[in-house]
C-alpha cells in the first residue's frame, strides 16, 4: 500500500525546506525527499560559510529571466525583513557587508538549523537518502501523483520540485527538476552556468595570465547587465565579483537560446578608470616624459597597466601622443573589450541561468498553470538572482508562496 501525503517536497535545499516548513505548519501532511546523504550541502558552502542569506535592497531588477516580472509577486509576499524576522526570532547572529549583503556571523549551519527547526514544526517527514524511480499521475485529487522511490510507494494531492540549478553537481545537483517538468509537457529555458569566472581565449591568456591574484575596481558591461565592482585575473581567465555578475548575462556563441531570449552578450566592455573622467586625466599628464604604462600605474596595478599599453603597443612617453590618440587611448581605457573563450563551467558555477519556464507557472503560487498540483520553487525556475544573497531570497520567498498554496 502506498503511504498517502498531502504534499510531497521533492529537494531539501534552501526552497524546499522552505516550502516543507509552511505547508506543515498549516497543517499539511508534507514529505521532504532528497538523494544527497548531507542536508542543503548548497546552504553549508554558501558565501565562503556564512551564507549570504539576504540583501536589504531586493528588486525584480536583481533577478534574469525570460518573464521579467514573474518574480515581484512573491518577493513582495516574503521579504528580506521577513526573513530577518526569523533569524532574530533564532538567534542567529548577523551582519551586514557591502551593497546591503547580510551573513551569518558564525556559520552557514545556523540557517540548515533553523529550517529543519521549521519542518519538524510542522511534522515533515523525511526520506534521506533516497533515489526517485518513476513520477506517475495518480487516479484523483487526493493522489494527483505517485512516486516509486527506493524508500517505497508514496502518493500526494501536490507535488513540489525544489531541485535547484545544476551548479556543484559533486554535492547532488541534478537535472531531475527538468526532467519532471519535460514530462509533464512545461517548458524549459535552456540552462546555462551563471555567476562563474570567465576563461580567456589563447592570446589573450597568453598577456594576462602572469598577473593570476591581481585585482582592481572596474565597471563591466554585457548585454544588459552592467556592475562596478573588483575585476580578478587567474591562471585560466577572469573572476572576481564583476566578473560573477556579468557572467550571468555572457553567451557563448553556441548556446542554445529559445526564441524570446534576452540578448546576451558575446563580448564584455569593462571601465578600467570608473572613478573619473579618463580624456580630462590623460590632458592634464599630456605635457610630460612618463612612459604611458607608468602613469596609468597611479590607477592600475603596474604590471597590468604595462602589459595592457605594451599589447597595443602604447607604451611610450605621454608627450609623444597628440590629441587624437590621447582621445583613443581614453576611450580603450574606458571599454576595453574582452571576447571570454568560455566559463569554468558548473563545477564552479554559482547558480545556474534558465529552467523551468515561469510562463507556465502562477507567479502567485508557482503552480503549473496546466497541471494541477504540480509546483517548482527556488532556482529550478527560470529566475536567477544577481550575486549579494538574491538567490537565496527568491529561494525563500518562492518556498513560502507554494508552501502557503499547497
Ligand atoms: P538547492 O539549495 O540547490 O537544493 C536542491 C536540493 O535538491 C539539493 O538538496 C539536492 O540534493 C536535491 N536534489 C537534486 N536532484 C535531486 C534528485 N534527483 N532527487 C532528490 N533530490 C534532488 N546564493 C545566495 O543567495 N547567497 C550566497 O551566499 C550563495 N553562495 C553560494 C555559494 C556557492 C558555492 C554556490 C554553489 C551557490 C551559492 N548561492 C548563494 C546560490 C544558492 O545556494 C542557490 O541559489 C540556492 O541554494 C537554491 O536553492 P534551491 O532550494 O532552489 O536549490
Amino acid at each position: 500500500q502506498p503511504v498517502r501525503f498531502d504534499v510531497i517536497v521533492i529537494g531539501a535545499g534552501a526552497a524546499g525546506m522552505m516550502c516543507a516548513a509552511e505547508a506543515g505548519q498549516r497543517g499539511r501532511r508534507v514529505l521532504i525527499i532528497d538523494h544527497a546523504t548531507k542536508l542543503a550541502e548548497k546552504i553549508r558552502i554558501s558565501g565562503g560559510g556564512r551564507c549570504n542569506f539576504t540583501n536589504l535592497d531586493v528588486s525584480v531588477a536583481n533577478y534574469l529571466s525570460r518573464n521579467p516580472q514573474f518574480c515581484r509577486s512573491a518577493l513582495a509576499r516574503f521579504t528580506p525583513g521577513h526573513f530577518l524576522e526569523r533569524i532574530q526570532r533564532h538567534g542567529i547572529a548577523w551582519h551586514e557587508r557591502d551593497h546591503g549583503q547580510l551573513f551569518c556571523d558564525d556559520s552557514a549551519q545556523d540557517i540548515i538549523d533553523m529550517l529543519r527547526a521549521g519542518c519538524e514544526d510542522g511534522h515533515v517527514e523525511w526520506a534521506m537518502p533516497c533515489e526517485i524511480r518513476h513520477i506517475t499521475p495518480g487516479s484523483d485529487a487526493a493522489e494527483r501523483f505517485a512516486l516509486d522511490t527506493s524508500h517505497g510507494r508514496f502518493t500526494c494531492a501536490s507535488l513540489v520540485v525544489a531541485t535547484g540549478g545544476l551548479s556543484i553537481p559533486k554535492i547532488g545537483a541534478s537535472p531531475f527538476g527538468y526532467k519532471i517538468a519535460e514530462q509533464f509537457g512545461l517548458p524549459i529555458v535552456p540552462p546555462k552556468p551563471a555567476l562563474v569566472p570567465l576563461t580567456l581565449g589563447p592570446d589573450e591568456l597568453a598577456i594576462y595570465k602572469e598577473l593570476a591574484g591581481m585585482a582592481f575596481d572596474a565597471v563591466a558591461e554585457c548585454g544588459e547587465g552592467r556592475f562596478r565592482e573588483n575585476l580578478l585575473f587567474t591562471h585560466r581567465g577572469l573572476s572576481g565579483p564583476v566578473i560573477l555578475q556579468v557572467s550571468s548575462y555572457w553567451q557563448s556563441r553556441d548556446y542554445d537560446a529559445a526564441p524570446g531570449a534576452t540578448e546576451g552578450g558575446s563580448r564584455i566592455a569593462v571601465n578600467l578608470f570608473p572613478a573619473e573622467d579618463v580624456r580630462a586625466w590623460l590632458g592634464e599628464r599630456a605635457r610630460g616624459k612618463t612612459l604611458l604604462g607608468n602613469l596609468l600605474s597611479d590607477r592600475l596595478p603596474k604590471r597590468f597597466a604595462h602589459a595592457w599599453c605594451d599589447q597595443r603597443g602604447w607604451n611610450k612617453p605621454i608627450n609623444q601622443f597628440n590629441g587624437k590618440e590621447l582621445d583613443a587611448i581614453a576611450a580603450a581605457l574606458e571599454g576595453w573589450t574582452i571576447t571570454p573563450g568560455g566559463t569554468l563551467g558548473y563545477a564552479k558555477a554559482e547558480v545556474t541561468v534558465g529552467g523551468v519556464d515561469t510562463r507556465a507557472l502562477s507567479s502567485k503560487t508557482m503552480e503549473a498553470r496546466s497541471v494541477p498540483g504540480l509546483y517548482f520553487v527556488g532556482e529550478v525556475m527560470d529566475v536567477t538572482g544577481h550575486l549579494g544573497g538574491y538567490n537565496f531570497q527568491w529561494a525563500w520567498a518562492s518556498g513560502y508562496a507554494a508552501g502557503q498554496a499547497v
